[in-house]
């Protein structure tokens, strides 16, 4: 699955129950063999009502049947064991949605288990949930990840518990049905209309799908499996040119790879704007957030990001659907693996165009703090994994990444192939996939010292005694942990450059065989699950050797160290300064460090310094009258941003309202960065009217108004942005996240705080519950005392939203870490701006 997120993401801590051992799981020795279910549903009525049957293998004997319920009214229950139907006592699910029947007499062999009941379609994106009601043409369509089954028909909801699915719908006539299988028959009766699916594969209720609605279909021409791209009749199907091609060969290059064919006969896609998610992975049904899909004038990048996401549902076919975790303790692997591969899917088609998949750990180092939950942490309710978050995605992929270049690509992917045969169509775990590697002493150590702690090393190279010594320390140094870390070092002694390979399992090691003066880069292929910081006083290692993956990562551990207050932090701006100032407008670094710029104003400078710090940079950066020729550049919207909302330079706005006068917003270049100077330069009569704008635009410039009118510079448009998001105008839209743009700016936090606080209804109102628990990561920006005191009150009365006290813990533990920090780095910002105004 992939969420739409905040800045990034994670964790929690389990709430400890007495439960007993177990009761969270169904009986290991009762297996679902074949489930039909058959649904009579209309997307015009809230409630549905459902019959299912339940083929059941019992091994040994049991007096108990078992399977998970919720919010379900059950209406009869009826086993079959021998011949004979008894009628079952109606019981109530536990805590963990598990319902136990006690037998009589235990039975054992073949049991049918067949169950009526009624459900309710919900209005947000869980289980079964209708959209687009205001159209007059609203759609049913189904996310189950995880453990929503449950709430469309009785089962066995666990990814243990895979079985062969056999679905049937009985809806009004004039509508589609759509699932993970091939229509086989469809027949009318008067005003409805019953629609049978063919038998699916072997697979776990969480990857099962199902849309009812007026839909039309465009074909992937060419495609292995004829895929068809379908779409509710409201939504218009611009698909990339190439998306065919990208399908092909996502599935061409995986069956390569693994020596293993495609696992299934279907692989069509579903198209909506689906609230809070990205896509998902429903086996032969991929769900796809239309706003996903890339404007036809998009960037390399935004096409990147999108190929990306088109490669990671795909690979889950093999890595998820047909090899599924055992339980969700393992999900990690689902994600970690899916984002692996779409990256070297990339890599192998579009070579130009890798930018987005870089780097893949840099986004999770930023709350992957202490508090923060492992990888592989245990799970018992729905929602545990939600906790996780993008962690799964990143961290893990990071770590596989690290598993590659130690081994070299062909042992790893030998290993692979071994594996994938293995566990193909089966279930897997993190220790299943280790054995795998068992011809490496340090295999297993490493994967678990990444996968069951929280937090990251800090590798320190220092010079002892002629020698190079490497030390390993937790980033953040509230607790000391120790990692098992395989590392490729580049080594430059000036003429040439080598290669060294060593395994860091000690606190400290001297790194042998290498001059004591030599230039050691730590990050090859940039994909270090790890920080690094030299104090060999060797010299810089020079950029002409690092690739563009090394030399993001050396930049992106510069910004981190530099955050961290581990160098000083306005020498750290001096050099982004010079980049600024000495390298082409448009080039990429350029577009680093404008943005980093930026986010030291989120991130770390308070209202007191702001006014001051922002005429410092002002004096140091290029001055700009003309703007038309920095607009022409891609990355002109960082630059006017900056300028126009950061610094407050008069002709960056009077650039944007230039800009914005010159053309309709359909056809306004960089429109959100124009658009966000816009609003916070605007008075109440002009923040009205760009406000007055949402109503009547395309989807796609509604998208960017929102992540640009939460940018307004006083408590009334802060509100007005607020109201918006939670009418009803914003429904189909993600609104979670965008809470956070006000609380970007200090001085506007504790409004944010009380708005958010007072709105706790209409805000639950929208947000799926499984999601509401990342709210605090609204304020994750913040960076004082006060600030924690602010976030700590307006989540005062969440305590009882799931899994949100360890998010809050996490959200403060950031603030509170980066609080700490700030007092170095803000002395080294006034020793500047002091020396600074001396010299003026
Ligand atoms: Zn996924």
């Amino acid at each position: 699955m992939y969420s739409s997120r905040f800045l990034s993401v994670i964790l929690f801590i389990l709430v400890s129950l007495s439960a007993q051992a177990n009761t969270h799981r169904l009986p290991e020795n009762i297996t679902l063999e074949r489930q039909n279910v058959a649904l009579t549903l209309s997307p015009k009525q809230s409630e549905f009502s459902g019959y299912t049957l339940m083929h059941l293998a019992i091994k040994q004997s049991s007096d108990i049947v078992a399977y998970h319920v919720r919010d379900l009214v059950i209406e009869s229950v009826e086993l079959t064991h021998k011949g004979q139907t008894t009628s079952l006592e109606i019981v109530q699910p536990n805590e963990f949605d598990i319902v136990t029947h006690q037998l009589s007499k235990p039975i054992s062999g073949q049991a049918k288990l067949q169950i009526r009941y009624k459900g309710k379609i919900n209005q947000k994106t869980m289980g079964l949930f209708v959209a687009d009601q205001q159209s007059g043409s609203p759609y049913i369509f189904s996310q189950f990840q995880e453990m929503e089954a449950r709430t469309v028909f009785p089962g066995f909801d666990a990814p243990d518990k895979k079985a062969r699915f056999e679905f049937s719908v009985d809806i009004p006539k004039q509508y589609d049905a759509l699932h993970n299988t091939s229509v086989v028959s469809s027949q009318v009766q008067e005003e409805r209309k019953i629609v049978r699916f063919a038998p699916s594969h072997k697979i776990y209720s969480d990857v099962l799908a199902l849309a009812v609605g007026e839909f039309h279909s465009v074909k992937l021409k060419g495609t292995p499996n004829n895929s068809v791209v379908y779409a509710p009749k409201t939504i218009t199907l611009n698909l990339p040119d190439d998306m065919s091609e990208l399908v092909s060969n996502t599935v061409r290059f995986m069956e390569d790879y693994l020596d293993y064919p495609f696992p299934y006969s279907k692989l069509d896609f579903f198209v909506a704007p689906i609230d809070g998610l990205a896509a998902m992975e429903n086996v032969g049904l991929i769900a796809l957030n239309s706003h996903q899909i890339p404007e036809q004038d998009a960037d390399g990048f935004a096409m990147c990001r999108f190929r990306k996401l088109i490669a990671h549902e795909v690979v889950h076919m093999w890595f998820g659907n047909d090899i599924t975790m055992g339980w969700y303790n393992d999900y990690w692997m689902h994600e970690s693996f899916a984002e692996f591969f779409a990256a070297k899917v990339l890599q192998a088609l579009y070579p130009q165009e890798t930018g987005c998949a870089f780097n893949p750990q840099s986004s999770a180092f930023f709350d992957d703090k202490h508090s923060a939950r492992a990888l592989r942490s245990e799970v018992k309710y729905r929602g545990d994994n939600e906790a996780i978050g993008q962690l799964a995605y990143t961290k893990g992929r990071s770590v596989l990444e690290m598993a590659e270049l130690a081994l070299g690509k062909a042992q790893f992917k030998t290993q692979m192939r071994a594996y994938v045969k293995q566990v193909a169509g089966a279930n897997t775990s993190a220790p299943l996939f280790t054995q795998h590697f068992a011809n490496r002493a340090w295999f297993e150590a490493f994967i678990n010292a990444f996968i069951t702690q929280s937090n990251y090393p800090l590798l320190t190279l220092s010079k002892q005694n002629a020698q190079i010594v490497i030390q390993q320390s937790s980033f953040d140094s509230s607790q000391d942990k120790r990692w098992t870390i395989p590392l490729t070092l580049k080594i430059w002694d000036g003429k040439a450059l080598k290669t060294h390979k060593m395994v860091l399992n000690k606190a400290r090691m001297v790194i042998s065989n290498v001059p004591a003066n030599a230039q050691i880069f730590l990050d090859t292929n940039g994909i270090g699950y790890f920080r690094y910081l030299d104090t060999t006083g060797n010299g810089k290692f020079p950029v002409a050797q690092l690739s563009r993956a090394e030399q993001a990562s050396y930049i992106d551990n510069q910004e981190a160290l530099a955050m961290a207050a581990k160098i000083d932090f306005m020498a750290y701006i001096d050099s982004l300064l010079h980049i600024i100032n000495t390298l082409p407008h448009g080039t990429l670094e350029v577009s680093n460090a404008l943005s980093t710029l930026q986010d030291t104003f989120v991130t770390l400078i308070p209202e007191s310094l702001s006014d001051e710090y922002a005429h410092y940079l002002r004096s140091k950066l290029p001055s700009i009258s003309e703007w038309p020729p920095i607009l022409a550049n891609q990355n002109g919207g960082l630059w006017l941003e900056l300028y126009g909302l950061n610094l407050s330079d008069s002709s960056a706005i009077s650039a944007a309202k230039q800009a914005y006068k010159g053309a309709p917003l359909s056809e306004l270049a960089h429109r959100t960065a124009v658009l966000r100077v816009l609003v916070a330069n605007a008075s109440e009569q002009e923040y009205q009217t760009l406000l007055s704008q949402f109503a009547p635009s395309e989807k796609h410039i509604k998208e960017d108004l929102l992540d640009s009118l939460g940018y307004g510079n006083t408590h009334s448009q802060i509100k007005a942005f607020y109201d918006l998001l939670l009418s009803d105008a914003t429904k189909g839209h993600d609104i979670d996240y965008r809470f956070q743009f006000p609380a970007f700016s200090p001085k506007h936090r504790a409004y944010a705080g009380e708005y958010i606080r007072s709105h706790k209804k209409a805000i639950s109102k929208r947000i799926a519950d499984d999601k509401l628990q990342w709210f605090p990561y609204n304020f994750i920006t913040a960076c004082s005392a006060k600030d924690a005191k602010i976030v700590k009150s307006t989540f005062a009365d969440w305590q009882d939203v799931q899994g949100l006290d360890a998010k809050l813990n996490i959200v403060l533990e950031v603030i509170n870490e980066c609080a700490g920090n700030a007092k170095r780095s803000l002395q080294s910002v006034r020793d500047r701006l002091g020396k600074n105004q001396h010299s003026l």
